[in-house]
């Protein structure tokens, strides 16, 4: 194909290509997941990635000022002129020695890339950017959303920055507040459907398809294009380096898929000489990912993925009315949309998979609020993650590990007030009452 950028369906069997003047999400042919693929020939990459820093310097341009676009050139599918910004990826590596002696890691070694510092406060942003820009490419004047909350904030705040309409689908019952309240204030018509997240995807792909809506789920290949810089941004951060891990929770899995597309590409370019391995974390309570493959042994297989074994595991699902049940409401999902591209970057970065109850990542998420910015409990099961690989001995207390908060504190304030009101966990922090009477007061301050 002539074209710079282009999709191509993942399916090697299948291999068909479109142009990136479509938006169909699923190969047409084959019903299977699509990428975008680059000739990287025609595309002015930087000969090393150092060369991104100059953009620094040109930055009262909206686009180099942007963290997803200033990385333009490695996510070249769209013109200038269609391209969204509103300051997205102004986000932060940030060493943290207090977390990482609670995950028994050695002093310097530990860094959190704290993604809640986006506009509508989670990582999505990096996605939306993106995904908004092919939006607008293609002439799209409406779109929509199944979201767990931070998808539907995101959306609704770059529709809105951009003209088109939005849509967004959540579960009923189990969305944090602070989310739902940015849906709503951001002006998009919000759908709330009974039932939870998993038939929100299966209805939003049905409304899109009948309707001709702009489908920004994480089954979008553009998005997954944007989310990709978050790995651009801590190699940055550690001065053009690679570090030894990457640890990143676990949902519909676009992160850790994108993450898995990015290493792939800069190692194909030139551009780094190792890949880090990958740590992806699921919540036990929806741990499909952890399940398939440590349990049943379900893996990329050159593109050859066993697709039996995913079948009988979710006709089970189906069979035992299972619904996922976790605090962690960002990744309470049991049928990841993005399962195989997620596969692949396991693949790629020889990665492993683990699960971590929510006890644990609650007491996380108090030793990250105490020490580090604060997220949400999705983002601190990366460090209740890493603590179990340090007690396995899989990471070791001298790698250089980076964890991806991929969401704000703010984002759901209940879990926190009712971990240190209710006294839920070893870190509570509570209020302490005292009378309206000075000398009493006194007494209690420390
Ligand atoms: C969406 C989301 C996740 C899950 O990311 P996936 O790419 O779907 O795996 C994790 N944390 C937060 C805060 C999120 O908003
Ligand atoms: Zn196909």
């Amino acid at each position: 194909m002539a074209d710079a950028a282009y999709q191509k369906c993942i399916n090697p069997a299948c291999g068909s290509e479109f142009d990136c003047g479509q938006a169909m999400f699923k190969c047409p042919a084959c019903g299977e997941l699509l990428d975008v693929c680059y000739n990287w020939d025609s595309m002015n990459v930087p000969g090393k990635l150092s060369e991104f820093a100059k953009r620094w310097g040109t930055r009262d341009n909206k686009l180099d000022f942007s963290g997803v676009w200033r990385f333009r050139e490695l996510l070249s599918f769209c013109k200038d002129r269609h391209k969204v910004s509103i300051g997205e990826g102004q986000t932060i590596l940030q060493q943290n020695d207090a977390v990482a002696e609670y995950v028994d890691m050695g002093s310097g070694r530990l860094y959190l890339q704290y993604e809640g510092l986006n506009p509508s406060g989670s990582f999505k942003d990096n996605g939306m950017t993106a995904a908004f820009s092919h939006a607008r490419m293609v002439g799209a004047t409406s779109s929509a959303c199944a979201s767990t909350g931070n998808t539907s904030a995101s959306v609704a705040l770059y529709a809105h920055s951009c003209g088109v309409k939005c849509t967004v689908f959540i579960g009923s019952g189990r969305i944090a507040f602070g989310k739902l309240s940015q849906a709503m204030d951001y002006g998009a018509q919000t759908i709330q459907i009974l039932g939870d997240f998993d038939d929100c995807m299966r209805q939003v792909q049905d409304v899109c398809t009948k309707l001709g809506l702009y489908l920004l789920n994480s089954l979008n290949p553009f998005r997954l294009e944007g989310q990709k810089t978050i790995m651009y941004r801590i190699i940055e951060g550690l001065g053009w380096e690679v570090p030894d891990w990457i640890v990143v929770p676990g949902g519909n899995l676009g992160n850790s898929s994108a993450f898995g597309k990015a290493f792939g590409e800069l190692k194909q370019l030139g551009l780094i000489d190792r890949i880090p391995r990958m740590a992806i974390i699921n919540a036990t309570g929806a741990e499909t990912l952890t399940d398939l493959v440590n349990n049943k042994k379900l893996c990329w297989n050159d593109g050859k993925v066993d697709q039996s074994i995913i079948d009988d595991y979710y006709a089970d699902l189906t069979a035992r009315n299972f619904s996922p049940h976790t605090c962690a409401s960002a990744i309470e999902i049991s049928r990841p949309v993005n399962l195989k591209k997620c596969l692949r970057a396991i693949d790629i970065c020889d990665g492993v998979v683990r699960a971590v109850p929510d006890e644990e990542i609650v007491d996380a998420k108090a030793i990250i609020g105490k020490y580090g910015l604060g997220c949400e409990p999705a983002s601190a099961a990366t460090i209740a993650g890493l603590k179990r690989l340090r007690a396995e001995g899989l990471i070791a207390s001298d790698e250089r590990v980076a964890c991806v908060l991929t969401g704000h504190l703010l984002k759901d304030p209940d879990v926190t007030v009712n971990y240190h009101k209710d006294k839920q966990g070893r870190f509570s922090n509570p209020p302490i009452e005292a009378p309206n009477n000075l000398d009493e007061i006194l007494k209690l301050i420390e």
